[in-house]
């Protein structure tokens, strides 16, 4: 049974969104690096302002403070259990700080799930997300330079758990429930 996994793809392919409904099918705490970072912001914590410029240009926080956020998050009592990470990690420096934290905590990654999507379709999505939520990194120039970030950055990151043979890909693409139906099978 998959007790740790990162949840990976592109901005818009609906991670936050299924990584809501696995939390509750598995009984996992989901933790999502974007949304601690959005609830900071809005909070104005130090941790906040300091990630603040980053997230708005849709660039990545430094991977040190990032780093840090999560190796404190994963030793909370509700992660002894199992998590699902979003977001986390997002390119090759993180992926050797996440190896030495879980080799700290004494625990393995069990799969690393991407969903796959259309690059028209994310901005599409994204755009009407921007509606919808009136998140301040949803604007056109945004999204596109965040999608660019995920192609230089993020990619390597999902190539190097392929190589691990970790990787398992769902097609992002339809109803919230097709698509959480595929996960599950491949979870299963
Ligand atoms: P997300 O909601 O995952 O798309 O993240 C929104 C924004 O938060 C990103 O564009 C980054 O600015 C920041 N962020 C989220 N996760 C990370 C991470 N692992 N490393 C650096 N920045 C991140």
């Amino acid at each position: 049974m998959t007790r740790r996994m990162l949840i990976v793809g592109p901005p818009g392919a609906g991670k936050g969104t299924q990584s809501k409904k696995i939390s509750e099918e598995l009984g996992i705490v989901a933790i999502s690096t974007g949304d601690i970072f959005r609830e900071n912001i809005k909070g104005g914590t130090p941790l906040g302002q300091e990630a603040q410029k980053y997230v708005e240009a849709g660039n990545l926080v430094p991977d040190s403070l990032t780093n840090r956020l999560i190796e404190d998050r994963l030793s909370w009592d509700d992660a002894e259990n199992g998590f699902l990470l979003d977001g986390y990690p997002r390119n090759l420096t993180q992926v050797e700080a996440f190896d030495e934290i879980i080799a700290r905590l004494g625990v393995e990654l069990d799969v690393v799930l991407e969903l796959t999507a259309e690059k028209e379709e994310l901005v599409s999505r994204l755009a009407k997300r921007a509606q919808q939520e009136g998140r301040s990194d949803d604007t056109e120039d945004v999204i596109r330079h965040r999608l660019e970030v995920f192609e230089s950055e993020t990619s390597p990151m999902i190539a190097e758990y392929s190589t691990r043979g970790l990787l398992k890909q769902v097609d992002g693409l339809g109803a919230v429930d097709e698509v959480n139906a595929r996960i599950m099978k491949e979870l299963r």
